[in-house]
């Protein structure tokens, strides 16, 4: 494959923007090399502009579960362009919106649109510590939440359990008001509570893991979660930026049953448009501004083309049979990959929750952030090249969820599989 193009954008971009991108894993940083720059997107396909075309699992990180360009999409966008693009006033969209997601997501009552996933965990915490007058927050090793202060924390070291800052520019005084669990772990949640029970806000997690590869719950573990917050007075926040819509139409929250207090999303909901929102209880929604104090505010939000992008997307996903398509292409998927590892002796393996899956370079079941990096990272790297030269780009890192979309007919995965039955060869040789 020819790069040229992209090779001299690249160079370019990297003397005017951090890294050369808008956002750190575009850059490939993870897995080598030099991001290719797209020129369109089409269904399953990414065209690049040296003319290379790619099967796309990344799906701009979630929005695209019907592929990309869909013409309904791209439809009720040029419709509303034609009104006007920002009103800074309300607008009808904004309503049947919030009337969609409360419909489609019971736990959410009411909702507030924001502009990106980041905007709405940021809203949300900040809501829960308004609601319970409480200060700590708790989150998920591997568990990645957007880039606001309060989630740039690891664990503290030994039997600290106080975060420390990922990020300089993050005060250390407010990275230790987020405690860290670890995910599917039953015992550490419990005793967590039992020593900081009463101090805290809310428990905020992916309740799919997309963000340490792809970590499904362990049974009854959400359940678990969900008792310790009734119990100790916390919040229980889903954060279904990626699962929201995607695992099932009512997310993650429908898929196992588990009602959070509040949920937050993004991708989806906007259709590719920068698009995020929160949404719960009456009585917690009720307490942000204007209707209450706790402030929050957007001069873009409930932007009336990425609301009708949105819109027309939750429309297409709403289609009887819609998801059961989308788990059953993600199983096809995988049960391919694994069996051509399998015939390539590459110790392999997948984790699959509706339109979510991940890949494993281990002969081990995972189901935990210690487990997924413990993985062969090498191995990924190496798949991970084997492939988009082959012309199947997956998301450039180890520890990211693969995205898949209706536009994924069976012929783009046996073209998949065809490449990957290779790739496990060029790892097996490596
Ligand atoms: N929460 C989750 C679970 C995410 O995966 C992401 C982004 N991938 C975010 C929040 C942040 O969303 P955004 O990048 O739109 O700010």
């Amino acid at each position: 494959m020819n790069h040229d193009q992209s090779h001299r954008l690249f160079s370019r971009a990297q003397e005017l923007l951090p890294g050369g991108v808008n956002s750190p894993v575009r850059a490939f940083k993870s897995v080598g090399g030099e991001p290719f720059f797209v020129e369109r997107a089409d269904g399953a396909w990414l065209f690049d502009v040296d003319g290379n075309r790619y099967i796309d699992y990344v799906g701009s990180w979630g929005p695209m579960i019907v592929g990309h360009n869909h013409p309904a999409v791209r439809n009720a966008v040029s419709q509303a362009i034609q009104n006007g693009l920002s009103f800074g006033a309300p607008c009808p969209a904004e309503v049947t919106m919030a009337e969609t997601i409360t419909r489609l997501v019971p736990s959410c009552e009411m909702v507030r649109m924001v502009n990106s996933g980041t905007e709405a965990t940021l809203s949300a915490i900040r809501l829960a510590r308004g609601a319970t007058g409480r200060n700590r927050i708790v989150k998920f090793e591997g568990c990645y939440h957007g880039h606001g202060d309060s989630f740039l924390v690891k664990a503290g070291s030994g039997m600290l359990t106080l975060g420390v800052p990922t990020s300089p520019g993050v005060p250390a005084g407010l990275s230790e008001l987020t405690l860290t669990l670890s995910y599917n772990d039953f015992d550490g949640a419990t005793e967590l509570f039992q020593q900081y029970g009463n101090e805290i806000a809310c428990l905020i997690i992916e309740p799919v893991v997309g963000n340490a590869n792809c970590l499904p719950p362990r049974a009854g573990y959400l359940q678990h979660l969900r008792d310790l917050c009734t119990r100790h007075g916390a919040l229980l926040i889903f954060d279904e930026v990626m699962t929201g819509f995607r695992v099932a139409l009512g997310g993650a929250q429908a898929h196992y049953g588990i009602t959070p207090d509040l949920s937050t999303f993004g991708k989806v909901i906007g259709g590719g448009m920068p698009v995020g929102a929160y949404g719960g209880r009456r009585d917690l929604l009720s307490q942000i501004a204007p209707s209450g104090p706790i402030y929050q505010a957007g001069t873009l939000s409930g932007n009336p083309v990425a609301m009708a992008a949105g819109l027309a997307m939750l429309e297409l996903i709403q289609a009887p049979g819609f998801h059961d398509r989308l788990a059953a292409a993600s199983n096809t998927l995988c049960d391919g990959l694994e069996a051509a590892a399998r015939d390539a002796g590459v110790p392999f393996t997948t984790t699959r929750v509706g339109g979510m899956f991940g890949m494993f370079f281990t002969d081990q079941q995972v189901d935990t952030y210690a487990q997924a990096v413990a993985c062969d990272i090498g191995a990924f790297n190496t798949f991970f090249h084997a492939m988009l030269e082959r012309g199947v780009f997956l998301a450039p890192s180890a520890f990211e969820a693969g995205f898949m979309s209706s536009a994924h007919d069976d012929a783009v995965i046996a073209d998949t599989l065809t490449a990957a039955r290779e790739a496990f060869q060029v790892v097996a040789a490596a």
